[in-house]
């Protein structure tokens, strides 16, 4: 097949012309990354994205497709979506300044490196923990230190307090619930986290929806504290690119340096702003994540050879013997769920998101019918 036609107008294939010149290395830092890999491959039971089974409900899609019928296509949208951070700002009893909107979370978490990182500058990392943040630290030439949890997956607070206190800290993320592990912080200890020092503190509240906890309350008193929130995950809006941050205005301004000055498409802003108005309809669905996240963390404590971790999110940590065969077995039985076994940190576990209840009956039984003999420890 012809890719493309010179001038002349001879032809030339495109694959072929390509190999007539190479080209030269990329940044030295690339070497040795690796691109994102959500490791998404279609299965009847899609549990590996800690995404919402349940898609926006038909009344509010009709809604959603009105809103969008009046967009103009032809203008930039608004660079910073105003009307979308006026009503997050007032649910949250904020001003418009305290709220910066972005394309999902990753893009605020990217950044937050651009930031407050850059070559020769520390970031604090808590792992295991998402991977994001590290990936995002290598490519500004931030500097990465780690203090990893302790092995039942809480964070180690004294040794994170002890490490901020050293003052060499600018920025760290402290996710709660955290991904993978479940687990939420006390605002206690997030307090303690802001008074170690002056770094920036970044809560991931990507989850908070589903552990009903939040540091906001906390914003009145601490400058350095963010707050990370996302449509993607309670909002069943993964597809549409969502997230938002919370915070100082002095702070959220710098971030504005640094974005992009259109991330956030003139769709996606009706889209999340039909939702939030909304909000309050979401509330039966994630109650149903919550009770089914407590029957299956039940049901898999009774499982030999399986360890659960308590969770406060809508997934459940796992840990098991030849994890990655489970994994193959159970996406050759149609479900998919999220495979860490070979994850620094997180050797032997498995991730599985809440689904419908039926995909959780699916999931446990599917685990349970793999052979008791390649469960046991
Ligand atoms: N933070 C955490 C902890 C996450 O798990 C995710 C999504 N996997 C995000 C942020 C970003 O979500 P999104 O970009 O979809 O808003």
């Amino acid at each position: 097949m012809r890719d493309s036609v010179d001038r002349e107008g001879s032809s030339c294939d495109l694959r072929r012309c390509a190999g007539a010149r190479s080209v030269r290395e990329p940044a030295a830092h690339l070497r040795g990354l690796v691109p994102y890999d959500p490791k998404y491959i279609p299965a009847e039971v899609m549990v590996s994205a800690n995404e919402n089974p349940d898609d926006v409900f038909e009344s509010l899609r009709t809604d959603i497709m009105r809103a969008i019928r009046r967009v103009a296509l032809n203008r930039y949208p608004d660079p910073l979506a105003n009307g979308l951070r006026d009503l997050i700002a007032e649910a949250n009893g904020l001003d418009r300044d305290q709220v910066l909107i972005g394309n999902g979370g990753d893009e605020l978490l990217f950044d937050t490196a651009l930031a407050w990182g850059g070559p020769g500058r520390v970031f604090l990392n808590l792992p295991p923990t998402f991977s994001v943040y590290e990936n995002n630290a290598l490519l500004t030439g931030t500097s990465v230190v780690e203090v990893p949890r302790r092995a039942d997956f809480r964070v180690d607070e004294e040794a994170v307090i002890a490490r901020l206190s050293r003052g060499d800290i600018d920025f760290t993320i402290v996710t709660s619930p955290n991904n993978p592990t479940g687990d939420a912080v006390s605002e206690s200890f997030v307090r303690r986290v802001l008074e170690a020092s002056d770094a920036l503190v970044v809560v991931d509240e990507a989850y908070f929806e589903f552990s009903r906890k939040t540091v906001r309350p906390l914003l009145e008193n601490y400058e350095n504290l963010v707050i990370l929130r996302t449509f993607s995950k309670a909002f069943s809006l993964a597809g549409v690119r969502v997230g938002y941050l919370l915070g100082s205005e002095r702070v959220l301004s710098e971030y504005k340096k640094v974005r992009q000055p259109y991330s956030v498409d003139a769709i996606s802003q009706v889209v999340a702003s039909t939702v939030y108005e909304n909000r309050s309809k979401f509330v039966f669905g994630i109650e149903r994540i919550v009770s089914e996240r407590e029957r299956m963390y039940e049901q898999l404590e009774k499982m030999d050879g399986i360890e659960a971790f308590p969770s406060e999110s809508n997934f459940i940590l796992l840990r098991m013997e030849e994890a990655s065969d489970a994994w193959r077995e159970l996406l050759a039985r149609g479900v998919l769920v999220r495979d860490f076994s070979r994850t620094r940190y997180l050797e032997g576990c498995l991730r599985v998101s809440v689904g419908t209840p039926q995909e959780n009956d699916r999931f446990l039984q599917t685990l349970a019918d793999i052979p008791a003999s390649r469960r046991a420890r």
